[in-house]
């Protein structure tokens, strides 16, 4: 296993992270020996880096985290887990969450400690009650050892917060999809220009870029004179980039955690040849010719004066044309305009046809049309019921 030194912290750690969100079993039950079995045997193989968060399989990740890091195997990793600021409602609710975590996970101090999926809006809620405060208490009596963020909004929010507090390191969706989307290259140039660690979630995209991969994209990736799989190519893309100090994987079985420790051990930064990134920026383009809606995510027609997310729509949208998986689009665009992770639903159906965006958008995209379209497509009668149900879980109701 490679491990790359976080500057930063000064930590030597593996560049394959074990996220604790997709364990083996069913959700939100976890198959227990199983997945012990993986987690132990990954850090038997030099994995040291655990990211577990208080939502992952509905509250049971934390304490099971805790029992598979029993008999040793605490003290040979450093341990992440996270601030949920959709139960944070007072200064108070961070300590007493932090207590509650580092008994769950059986231990006396978190090593990376992140407030949870922060955008622009819960950055500026969560300053408000206090957090940098509770950060630096938390840092100075050692309940908890480096201070970050994970992030899921967009730029410009990004450097906000980079800037806003002494971060130790981030973690950012980045995926070959995903350079301008999200905080994107340019928020990870950002991040790591300003000194901060650079941890990496979702590189297969969620798993998108390896299930239903289109007859297109798969014949690029068979071009290449070293045969590799749609995960491999992926992972070894994100590792590239030597300002990446993780990637963070959430594993369901033992032939992912055997691929991913073999690649891991592998990939070095900068270690792509020039046939190779061409292979990587033809199947790039080739996921960019099925996009719905060239929709760049720059966000010059927000806001929209009816509440419309009109690139997240957009965005699960083209995720419909790039993956074609109906079931997996219809849960997203619930999630992601539904009211989940910001104070109102932003549904394309909320669109009156003010005509706003379209003189605001560079792309002269027909918004309320295609919005049209999203309707189509993604909004059923279980919209809205799937919201609630993930609210729930992520206990905002
Ligand atoms: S046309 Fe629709 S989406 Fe565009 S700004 Fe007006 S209400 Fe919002
Ligand atoms: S202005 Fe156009 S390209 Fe930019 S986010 Fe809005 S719809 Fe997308």
């Amino acid at each position: 296993m490679l491990t790359r030194r976080m500057s930063s912290t000064g930590d030597d750690l593996s560049i394959l992270g074990f996220g604790c969100m997709r364990l083996p079993g069913r959700n939100p039950k976890i198959d227990e020996p199983r997945a012990t079995a993986m987690i132990r045997g990954a850090i038997d193989r030099g994995l040291n880096y655990i990211d577990t968060a208080v939502p992952y399989h509905a509250g049971q990740s934390e304490p099971f985290v805790g029992r598979v890091l029993q008999d040793g195997y605490r003290e040979r990793v450093k341990l992440a887990t996270k601030l949920p600021p959709w139960k944070v409602k007072t200064r108070e609710d961070m300590d007493r969450i932090l207590g509650e975590q580092l008994e769950k996970l059986q231990t006396d101090h978190i090593d990376y400690y992140l407030v949870h999926s922060l955008n622009a809006k819960s950055w500026e809620t969560m300053r408000g009650l206090g957090v940098t405060d509770f950060l630096d208490a938390a840092l100075a009596d050692g309940r908890i050892a480096n201070a970050g963020f994970s992030f899921h909004g967009k730029l410009r929010g990004f450097q906000t917060i980079v800037d806003g507090y002494d971060w130790k390191f981030c973690q950012i969706q980045y995926n070959i999809l995903d350079t301008h989307r999200q905080a994107g290259t340019e928020g990870l140039m950002y991040a790591a220009d300003k000194g901060l660690g650079i941890i990496v979630m979702e590189p297969l995209r969620g798993g998108s870029l390896t299930k239903s991969v289109p007859p297109s994209v798969q014949t690029i990736w068979d071009s290449g004179a070293t045969k590799r799989t749609p995960a491999e190519w992926a992972l070894r893309w994100v590792w590239n980039h030597p300002q990446v100090n993780l990637i963070l994987s959430g594993m369901s079985t033992e032939e992912q955690v055997d691929e991913n420790i073999r690649i891991a051990g592998e990939a070095t930064a900068e270690s792509l040849t020039p046939e190779e990134l061409d292979i990587l920026d033809r199947a790039t383009a080739a996921y960019q010719a099925l996009e719905r809606v060239p929709c760049t995510a720059c966000g010059y027609c927000m806001p929209c004066p009816a509440g419309v997310d009109i690139p997240g729509c957009f965005d699960v949208l083209n995720d419909l044309g790039r993956f074609g998986d109906r079931r997996h689009s219809r849960l997203m665009y619930s999630f992601r305009v539904g009211g989940v992770t910001s104070p109102k639903p932003a549904y394309a159906s909320l669109c009156t046809n003010c005509g706003k965006c379209v003189t605001a958008c560079p792309q002269e995209i027909n918004v309320p049309v295609e919005l049209l379209e999203v309707r189509r497509e993604l909004e059923w009668f279980l919209t809205k019921p799937i919201a609630w149900m993930i609210k729930r879980r992520f206990g905002s109701s």
